[in-house]
Order: structure tokens, then sequence, then C-alpha cells
């Protein structure tokens, strides 16, 4: 027997953690950031067509101070890398990072000395998005993984020490 049918209807248990996970994964709001042509597809995922605001995050913040996703979309030039960060740095924690196209994670087709091999060379990376450019639908996708990544992350200096990890591992590489 499951646990709903062992409880008397109209009764939801839970713990802090998986209610601050629901409620953080249920608004997210993305910093307005566009790099290149995949920023064309990002806007268009907050479109009436694809319509982002079903999962909350209408919103795109002109300030990363109110942001807590960056959506990385398009090729990061070796120019544009130190605002990149400083963008990153400006957003409150808990934060995260889409990589959107093959470009941003990797280099793409510029394989050459103007243009970041990655992203994650620059600040840690949440989910790799492949594409070029990836559809709306396919950053959507990303959308909803990440959600399950942020309901599944533990509160409080876990969360931290993981974040350290990463950007440690990122400045490294
Ligand atoms: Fe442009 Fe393709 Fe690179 Fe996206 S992945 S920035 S669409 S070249």
């Amino acid at each position: 027997m499951g646990l709903e049918e062992k409880l008397p209807s109209g009764f939801l248990l839970t713990t802090v953690e998986q209610a601050a996970g629901w409620v953080r994964k249920a608004s997210v709001f993305p910093a307005t950031f566009g790099l290149a042509c995949c920023a064309i597809e990002m806007m268009t995922s907050a479109a009436g067509r694809y319509d982002l605001a079903r999962f909350g995050m209408e919103v795109f913040r002109g300030s990363p101070r109110q942001a807590d996703l960056m959506i990385v979309a398009g090729r990061v030039s070796q120019k544009m890398a130190p605002v990149l960060r400083q963008v990153y740095d400006q957003m409150p924690s808990p934060k995260w990072v889409i990589s959107m196209g093959v470009c941003a994670s990797s280099g793409g087709m510029f394989n050459n000395y103007a243009i970041v091999q990655g992203v994650d060379h620059i600040v840690p990376v949440d989910i790799y998005l492949p594409g070029c450019p990836p559809r709306p639908e396919m950053l959507i996708d990303a959308i909803l993984k990440l959600h399950r990544k942020i309901q599944g992350e533990k509160l409080g200096p876990h969360r931290v020490a993981a974040e350290e990890e990463a950007e440690q591992a990122a400045m490294k590489s």
C-alpha cells in the first residue's frame, strides 16, 4: 500500500528542504544575458508560442542581483569572459548556469584564440545543452531537468560546499 493510501486525504507530508526546493524550482528568474545566435532561440522560448511563464519564470531580470539563473546563450569571447564572470558574481546564491549550445559548452566551430573553449572555464555549469542552435523545446527540457536538480538540492553548508568545489574545478581547468 502506498503512503498516500495510508494517510487520510487532505494531508501532505514534506520536509523543509523539499518545500524550499519546490519553491525555488518554481520561481527561477533568468538574467537577461544573450551572447550570440543562440540568444534568439532563448528569447523565442519566453515568447507566446513556447511560453516559459508556464514554469514560473516569465521574468528575465535586467539586474543580475535579481536573477538566479544564467543562460549562457552563445559563444563567449575572451573579452566578454570577465564581464560574464562579473555578472555571475553579482547574482545571489543559490544560483545556476545553463550552457546553451555547442559554442558556449565547448567553443563549437570557433576553435580559435578569440573564443573561450567552454564557459565552464569561467563559471560552474549545471546543465550543458547541445545543439546549434538548440530549439526552444530543448531549452525548456534543460530547464525542467534543472528544476529536478534544484528540487533535490540540500540546504545550507552542503550547497555552499558543492558550489565552492565546482568553482575551484572551473578555475583549475
Ligand atoms: Fe550560434 Fe550555433 Fe554557436 Fe549557438 S551554437 S552561438 S547558434 S553558432
